[in-house]
C-alpha cells in the first residue's frame, strides 16, 4: 500500500465516534487510524478478522462469498443502498459513507488462509457493498492484492461488479483468473446520459468510458456485460432511456444485459429523495407515494420492468442475465450483517441466449447487486 501512510490527524475529527463502550467492526472502525486524505475524503485503516464473508438469508440459505476491500465508496451514488454498512460502525451521517472510506488491511493474507475453507465451484463476489475499483484502489492495491491470490485457485466462480474503468489496469490478472474459473464482470451502467450520470453518480467515470472499458474487457476475452441498476422511476425507467443503454451494451459487445428496479432502504431513502427534490421536483410526491410505505416497488411495477428489459434485450440481441430480483419480499431480505449484501447468488446465473417466443418458466427469485 504504497504512499498510504498512517497519520494521527483526521479531517474529520469530532464526527468519528470514541472507541469506548463499541464493539465488534464499530470499535475496529474508531480504532482505525488516518492514512490519506483527498478532496472532502478521508481514508482509514480497517483491521479486519476476515475478508470472505458469508452472505446468508434471514432462513439461512446461503448464497456465497462476498468481498469487499473497502467500506465506503467515493463514487456517491444518490440512491446507494449500502450506506448502511457505515450504520455498523456507528458511523450514521449518509454522506460518511462516501466521505469516509475505510481501507481493510491485510486483505490478501486474509484470503489466502481463508480460501483453504472454500470448496470447488464456490462463489465469490466482489464489489457487492462498494466498488473494487473506486479512486483510492488505484494507490491502495488491495482488489488487485485479492486478485493475485485467487488468480492461484482454480474451479472458483467468480463474479465482479464495478462502475470504474481501472479495472482494465488489471486485465491481465483477470485474463489469469478466467484461464482456471469461472469469471464474471458486471460493469454498472445506468444511463447513457452522461449529464444524468454525473448528477446521479457524482464521482463515477462517464458512461461512455464505462462502455469502453466493457469493450476492452470483452476484446480481451473475459465474459462482462452491463448491469442497468437500478432503474428509477420517472427517470431512467422509460423504454427509450433502457434502449438506450442497451443498444450501447450491444456495441460494446456486452455479454449480457441486465436490469432491476430501485429499491429505496431507510439508509439511503433521505439521500436519493434530496436528489429528487434537487433536480427532478415534480417527481418527489410520487417518490414519496411509492416509498413512504415500502423501501420496494410494487409487483406490477417490477413485472413492467422485466418485460421492458426482457423487450430491449430480445430487440438488441443481448443475453439475458437468469436472474429476477434485485431485493425482493419473496427473498425475505438478508441478514444486515456487514457485507451481507444482495447480489452473490446471482453474479454466477449469468448468460442464458433467449429464445424469442419460447414461454418463461418461472425461476426461482435470486439476489441482484
Ligand atoms: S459505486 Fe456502488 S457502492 Fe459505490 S456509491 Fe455507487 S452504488 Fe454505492
Amino acid at each position: 500500500m504504497a504512499n498510504l501512510v498512517a497519520s494521527s490527524s483526521s479531517l474529520f475529527p469530532t464526527d468519528l465516534p470514541s472507541g469506548n463502550g463499541l464493539v465488534g467492526i464499530a470499535r475496529l472502525a474508531a480504532d482505525g487510524q488516518t492514512i490519506d486524505s483527498g478532496y472532502q475524503v478521508e481514508f482509514r485503516s480497517l483491521k479486519v478478522r476476515s475478508i470472505l464473508n458469508r452472505t446468508s438469508s434471514r432462513r439461512g440459505l446461503t448464497f456465497g462469498r462476498s468481498i469487499n476491500p473497502y467500506r465506503g465508496c467515493e463514487f456517491a451514488c444518490r440512491y446507494c443502498y449500502a450506506r448502511y454498512t457505515h450504520e455498523f460502525m456507528d458511523l450514521r451521517r449518509p454522506e460518511d459513507f462516501e466521505r469516509l472510506i475505510f481501507l481493510k488491511q491485510d486483505a490478501a493474507w486474509l484470503l489466502r488462509q481463508e480460501l483453504r475453507q472454500l470448496r470447488a465451484d464456490e462463489e465469490i463476489a466482489m464489489g457487492t457493498a462498494t466498488d473494487p475499483y473506486q479512486p483510492v484502489e488505484r494507490r491502495a492495491l488491495i482488489t488487485r492484492s485479492l486478485l493475485e491470490v485467487i488468480a492461484q485457485c482454480r474451479r472458483l466462480r467468480i463474479g465482479i461488479v464495478t462502475k470504474s474503468t481501472l479495472i482494465e489496469r488489471d486485465i491481465d490478472l483477470l485474463q489469469a483468473i478466467a484461464a482456471h474459473n469461472r469469471l464474471v464482470v458486471h460493469l454498472t451502467i445506468t444511463t447513457t446520459n452522461a449529464r444524468l450520470a454525473r448528477l446521479l453518480e457524482p464521482r463515477a467515470p462517464r458512461p461512455d468510458l464505462r462502455f469502453e472499458t466493457l469493450r476492452k474487457l470483452r476484446r480481451a476475452g473475459l465474459q462482462a456485460g452491463v448491469l442497468c441498476s437500478p432503474l428509477l422511476p420517472g427517470i431512467t425507467d422509460k423504454p427509450s432511456a433502457l434502449d438506450r443503454v442497451a443498444a450501447a451494451a450491444k456495441a460494446a459487445d456486452a455479454s449480457f444485459f441486465c436490469a432491476q428496479p430501485l429499491f429505496l432502504k431507510s439508509c439511503s431513502k433521505e439521500t436519493y429523495l434530496g436528489f429528487v427534490r434537487e433536480h427532478f421536483p415534480e417527481l418527489e410526491s410520487m417518490y414519496r407515494k411509492r416509498f413512504d410505505a415500502d423501501a420496494f416497488v410494487s409487483r406490477a411495477y417490477a413485472r413492467r420492468m422485466r418485460e421492458m428489459v426482457r423487450t430491449v434485450t430480445r430487440k438488441h440481441g443481448l443475453c439475458e442475465r437468469s436472474t429476477d430480483a434485485l431485493l425482493t419480499r419473496e427473498l425475505g431480505g438478508l441478514d444486515e450483517t456487514p457485507d451481507a449484501q444482495p447480489g452473490q447468488g446471482s453474479l454466477f446465473e449469468t448468460v442464458l441466449p433467449r429464445k424469442p417466443g419460447k414461454r418463461e418458466v418461472p425461476r426461482r427469485q435470486r439476489l441482484s447487486a
